[in-house]
């Protein structure tokens, strides 16, 4: 806990002078897996049954990118079209700010599951640097499935998401950025006891009853 004393203590202040506010330093869970692993689809059954924020990197990117005025926008596109990944500054600053306004509105939202991120070094170099003792980073829930299952998921998922990645073109650049960027970030946190693994590639349910079973001990 983060606590936090906003003036000092001494018998010549009144009380009123005194005031203590309680924090809790946000918990992360960082969300990671191949493209269409089903990140995005568990992380709402977790939000519907624990006390979770769901963070999606590539949601929050994809609204700046729609937004009007917005001087990151063309960036995002181009890195979007290429499945390359974003700047991590631009990223980073986007999550910063969602948890903050979040914990704002209530502070009692403190637990954040940040989905697809940190997505290479450039990401977790930067996360580092901006939120170390910032934020608690308690584990990282890694759906991992083949992929085939990831491709078929993600051209099944384009006929209607209106994605312009989810298609034969991006598909093979995304999953070899996964791959070569995302994979090495896993295992760095793997040598760190840090990584709990999913077999992704079975039903919704199926993988949401060992996501439950990750969380209730995890607490
Ligand atoms: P991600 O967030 O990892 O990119 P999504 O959660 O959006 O993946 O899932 C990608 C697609 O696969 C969606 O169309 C979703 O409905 C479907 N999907 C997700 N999980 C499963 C699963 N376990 N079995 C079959 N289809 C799934
Ligand atoms: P997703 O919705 O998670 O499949 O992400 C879609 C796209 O958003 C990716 O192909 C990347 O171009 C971009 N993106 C998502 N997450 C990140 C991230 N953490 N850092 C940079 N770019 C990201």
């Amino acid at each position: 806990m983060f606590v936090r004393f906003v003036g000092f203590v001494s018998e010549r202040v009144p009380r009123w002078l005194y005031r203590v506010s309680l924090m809790m330093k946000p918990q992360v869970v960082f969300v990671l897996g191949g493209p269409g692993a089903g990140k995005g689809t568990q992380c709402s059954k977790i939000i519907e049954n624990y006390n979770y924020t769901h963070l999606s990197a590539g949601d929050l990117l994809r609204a700046e990118k729609a937004r009007e005025g917005s001087e990151c926008g063309q960036l995002i596109a181009k890195y979007f079209k290429e499945g390359k990944i974003v700047p991590a500054e631009i990223t980073i600053d986007l999550l910063k700010r969602a948890m903050e306004e979040t914990m704002k509105k209530d502070e009692k939202k403190f637990r954040f599951l940040i989905d697809g991120f940190p997505r290479n070094e450039d990401n977790h170099q930067g996360w580092n640097s901006v939120m170390d003792g910032k934020a608690d980073v308690k584990f990282v829930l890694f759906f991992d499935c083949t992929n085939e299952v990831c491709i078929d998921r993600c051209l099944e998922r384009g006929k209607s998401s209106g994605r312009p990645d989810d298609n034969r073109e991006s598909l093979p650049k995304r999953i070899q950025t996964f791959l070569q960027s995302t994979r090495p970030i896993i295992d760095l946190y793997q040598t760190q006891g840090k990584v709990r693994t999913v077999d992704a590639s079975r039903s919704v349910d199926e993988v949401f009853t060992d996501v439950k079973t990750i969380l209730d001990k995890e607490g």
